[in-house]
């Protein structure tokens, strides 16, 4: 009985071990060449534009880096509803959860809230004639996009997002 107990002890370890590694997205194939992609570490990132250059893919560089903006109607996630986590796609830090999400006529995703008030950062953006407030990466402080007080409620804001900088992650079904 003792050894059952013990080949089911093990039996169990391996399960865990085996659904861990399942759930580490850090080593999916389209991040292999970023060392700096962690969907855990909270540390900050103080990372050139020539690394990033060499790193990200063009669209994704563009926008994060250069503070581009994707064409309206065009992105991956504009129409998106299903459940689940959008995460930085410079960096894997988790930015908003889909429950934030709602249907703007804006053409890009729009979120009322970031998943935490740290998730994201804001910096004055006086460019391009206007005044607007730009949203960066909380961790490795990407151009995300732009947030506007035209919003629903409970926030009335606008996190008007580039689907080229967000990772979208489903929820596990069960
Ligand atoms: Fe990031």
């Amino acid at each position: 009985m003792h050894q059952f107990n013990s080949i089911l002890a093990l039996a169990s370890i391996l399960f865990f071990t085996e659904c861990s590694q399942a759930q580490n997205k850090d080593t999916m194939p389209e991040h292999k060449n970023n060392p700096y992609y962690s969907r855990t570490a909270k540390t900050h990132l103080a990372v050139t534009n020539d690394e990033w250059k060499k790193i990200l893919p063009k669209d994704v560089f563009n926008i994060a880096r250069l503070k581009g903006t994707e064409y309206a109607f065009t992105g991956k996630y504009y129409k998106t509803n299903t459940k689940g986590m959008y995460y930085c796609a410079v960096c894997g830090n988790a930015l908003f959860k889909s429950d934030a999400k709602f249907a703007s006529s804006c053409g890009w995703p729009s979120f009322f809230e970031s998943l935490e008030p740290g998730s994201v950062k804001y910096e004055a953006d006086n460019t391009h004639g206007m005044e607007r407030t730009e949203v960066l990466c909380g961790r490795c402080e990407s151009h995300l996009g732009h947030v506007f007080d035209d919003g629903p409620p409970p926030t009335n804001r606008r996190f008007c997002m580039n689907s080229a900088v967000l990772e979208f992650e489903p929820d596990a079904t069960k």
